[in-house]
């Protein structure tokens, strides 16, 4: 099994060279620990740049921080070890292990806050203004509010399936959202669909009931 939809070649440009905001490069390298794919075209955008990654010029990073977990997240491509980036695709827990480890448990022991319609979400630190990232949990069928967005956003599945206009998205598949995309995706009838979402500006609900509670769920 591996990704069907991945970042576009600028994000992983932006990403290579250092350009991209903490936040998105989270959701940029995370899909990268599931797709081998694009984990090989951005060591070759890195080569090309003449990236370097020499640890001894790194600056010490602080335990727990988000810097920290992109750090661990970004490792260098060991073309040898083909096994390590398959393996991840077939573990049994849903999230890779960096995101698992920042997150101090797998999705099942996460404290989910609830969205309401059997949704939670799982909001996590960035240290962007105005950037959220967050875990959200979609119930198996279930559809999402109708929405389109005023920024940006990313969405990256790590488990079960969404479906919308635009395709089907699996683990590993990436979605870029902005402002032309109206869209009311659907969580496959499989499993809950799991997906790491990072967004600059809140969501245009269609419906005036997701309108009203919106400001409540900090969405
Ligand atoms: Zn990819």
């Amino acid at each position: 099994m591996s990704a069907s939809h991945h970042p576009s070649d600028e994000l992983l440009l932006d990403y290579a060279s250092g350009a991209l905001g903490e936040a998105w490069s989270f959701a940029i390298a995370t899909h990268i620990a599931l797709c081998p794919t694009c984990r090989r075209t951005v060591a070759r955008m890195e080569a090309l740049g003449g990236v370097t990654l020499d640890a001894s010029d790194a600056e010490p990073l602080a335990a727990g921080s988000f810097d920290a977990v992109l750090a661990r997240l970004d490792t260098p491509l060991d073309e040898n070890q083909p096994s390590t980036v398959e393996q991840a695709l077939d573990d049994a827990p849903v999230l890779p292990q960096p995101l698992r480890h920042y997150l101090g448990a797998d999705v099942d022991d996460l404290k989910w806050q609830r969205l309401g319609m059997g949704a939670y979400q799982l909001l996590i630190p960035t240290g962007e203004e105005g950037v959220t990232a967050r875990l959200l949990r979609i119930p198996a069928g279930r559809p999402v509010p109708e929405h389109s967005h005023g920024g940006m956003e990313l969405t990256l599945v790590l488990a079960g399936a969404f479906a919308d206009t635009t395709g089907t998205y699996g683990r590993g598949d990436l979605q870029e959202a902005d402002e032309t995309l109206q869209h009311q995706p659907h969580a496959a009838p499989e499993e809950d669909c799991i997906c790491l979402a990072i967004t600059d500006a809140p969501l245009r609900f269609k419906s005036l009931p997701a309108r009203l509670v919106q400001p409540f769920l900090g969405i």
